[in-house]
């Protein structure tokens, strides 16, 4: 029925340049998934491993990691829909240790589930020159998937690898990724995103050497 409709899709591959290329890593805060946080999704720990992987594959490549996070002033009109959360200066509103931003790695304070909502992350990125984003965190069907639109919206290319996303269901991440791979992005496994990192990192290199 609807597949009909969602297949009539332009095929996209993981063509993208390192260099105009950065990572976003959506809420992955204590609030959502520590412990003790108000909103927890427990799931979202199993990204760890595989961010942990992206990040290290990404630094390596020179890639910008942007750490696109919730915090809230006390009184949020977010409040009027979800209970109050990553309040700023809070626990909560903290990165989890276990995924550490290394210094001088960009943070974007949002106020709304996007991460492009009345921030400064497309001007951000703009100086960067970046032209594709490496979308990861959670939930993928509110907060990854608000910023996946908006990003898609203002043009760039979006790559969301399967293993570095959660939703706050199986039925949310399936439906939430086939959406996002029919009409906005590229949907792929972590190891060809970083296959893609690799080969074209040291394309560049090679390319350098054989023409010196
Ligand atoms: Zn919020």
């Amino acid at each position: 029925m609807g597949e009909s409709f969602s297949e009539k899709r332009v095929a996209e591959g993981l063509d993208f340049d390192p260099e105009k290329t950065a990572v976003l890593v959506v809420d992955m805060l204590n609030e959502f998934l520590e412990e003790g946080g108000v909103m927890v999704l427990a799931e979202g720990r199993e990204l760890y491993g595989p961010l942990t992987r992206l990040f290290e594959t990404a630094r390596g490549a020179r890639v910008p990691v942007i750490w696109v996070c919730d915090e809230h002033p006390e009184q949020d009109k977010e409040f009027d829909k979800r209970i109050p959360h990553c309040i700023e200066g809070s626990w909560g509103a903290r990165v989890v240790d276990a995924l550490k931003p290394e210094e001088g790695e960009y943070r974007v304070r949002k106020r709304r589930y996007s991460g492009f909502y009345e921030t400064d992350l497309d001007l951000r990125l703009r100086e960067l020159g970046i032209h594709t984003l490496i979308t990861t965190g959670i939930v993928t069907n509110i907060c990854v998937r608000s910023t996946v639109h908006d990003a898609f919206f203002r043009g760039y290319k979006v790559i969301v690898p399967t293993e570095c996303v959660a939703a706050t269901s199986h039925r949310e991440q399936e439906s939430s990724l086939y959406d996002i791979e029919t009409h906005f992005g590229v949907v792929a496994p972590l190891e060809d995103v970083l296959r893609a990192l690799e080969r074209r990192s040291s394309g560049v290199e090679s390319t350098a050497r054989s023409a010196s």
